[in-house]
């Protein structure tokens, strides 16, 4: 090989299959019921008939609905009326199954392998005529890894993560882990998603703060269009992605802050917040998991599962960001008592 030359490398796998799960569009979560029943379905022959592996898909949807009512973003459907009459033990397993053969699969099965507008390496071949897919080499090759047991795992926090931000109506963005394993991954979904949305995250954010601005106390609205509508604030800057600190879209790091303090004439824009403040997001995010609020497992799973952990979290990213922005910033006056 010439010395100059470059090396080309390919996503393995894992990266592809990962890609499905943590991509694509969530409308409902079909795609996370079919992942998990094709990696729990005892494969004694490539042809897999659709009615073989319909009643255990239904059922993982089931399962879920009864934690997490809402498990599509439109309106409801008969497929997922009949999963709720199921737990309501209103149809037995026969009718069930019958509903998820006949409105289950709609798109799911074709639309599987489709990531980001791209298509991915087939895990199975779709065969519609015989209702049944056909597992692909790759997908054998896949369940050889030894990460295989992790993947089942994978795919229900996935799962769990997107459930709890359509319940809460915010962008499953901002309550996504960062995924350390693939890097390369990492920069197409940041280089895809340049914006996110964080507004879709004030209701969250408010049930800790209660109308009050998290530097100033000063009362906030959280409806848009008043003179004291607030702002959804990155307590770490935005800008710090480009310092590759990508987990600043993060829920822990979103704050809701009158609009004076976020971008008023003595506001904060870039700077980074006093350590005082470091004190309060550290409460806050601990509130969020002592309280048992829908957020809690995205607050573990984004900052540490121990309140030690979560504190060490917090410090070093301080650390980080102090060396990248040296400037630090606290609001003019203060409102009453720290909240
Ligand atoms: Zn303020």
């Amino acid at each position: 090989m010439e010395k100059d030359s470059f090396i080309d490398t390919n996503p393995s796998l894992e990266t592809y299959w990962r890609a499905i799960i943590l991509l694509g569009k969530n409308t409902a979560s079909y795609k996370f019921a079919w992942a998990k029943t094709l990696l729990e379905t005892k494969l004694n022959n490539s042809l897999v008939k659709v009615e073989d592996i319909a009643l255990n898909y239904a059922l993982s949807i089931c399962d879920h609905l009864k934690k997490n009512n809402k498990q599509h973003t439109g309106i409801s459907n008969t497929f997922l009326e009949d999963c709720r009459k199921y737990n309501k033990r209103q149809i037995n397993d026969e009718q069930l199954h019958e509903s998820s053969i006949k409105n289950g699969f709609n798109y799911v099965i074709e639309a599987f392998h489709n990531v980001a507008g791209d298509q991915v390496p087939l895990f199975y071949e779709s065969m519609k005529k015989e209702k049944a897919i056909k597992v692909t080499d790759n997908f054998y090759k896949l369940l050889e890894n030894n990460d295989k047991n992790n993947f089942s795992l994978e795919v229900n926090s996935r799962w769990r993560l997107w459930e709890t931000a359509i319940s809460l109506d915010i962008n499953p963005k901002l309550i996504e882990i960062s995924f350390d394993v693939n890097d390369e991954l990492l920069f197409t979904i940041n280089k895809r998603n340049k914006r996110i949305d964080v507004t879709s995250s004030r209701e969250a954010l408010n049930g800790y703060q209660k109308g009050k601005c998290f530097y100033c106390f000063n009362d906030i609205k959280i409806e848009r269009n008043f003179e004291n509508s607030c702002d959804v604030d990155h307590f770490f800057p935005d800008i710090l992605k480009k310092f590759k600190l990508y987990n600043v879209d993060q829920v822990w790091n979103l704050v809701l802050s009158c609009k004076n303090c976020n971008r008023g004439t003595a506001g904060k824009f870039e700077k980074i917040p006093i350590l005082k403040y470091l004190y309060l997001l550290n409460k806050r995010n601990n509130w969020y998991i002592e309280s048992h609020h829908p957020l809690r497992e995205t607050i573990k799973n984004q900052t540490g599962s121990t309140a030690l952990e979560r504190k060490n979290f917090l410090q070093k990213f301080y650390n980080n960001a102090v060396s990248i922005i040296p400037t630090k910033w606290e609001p003019n006056t203060v409102n009453g008592e720290v909240f």
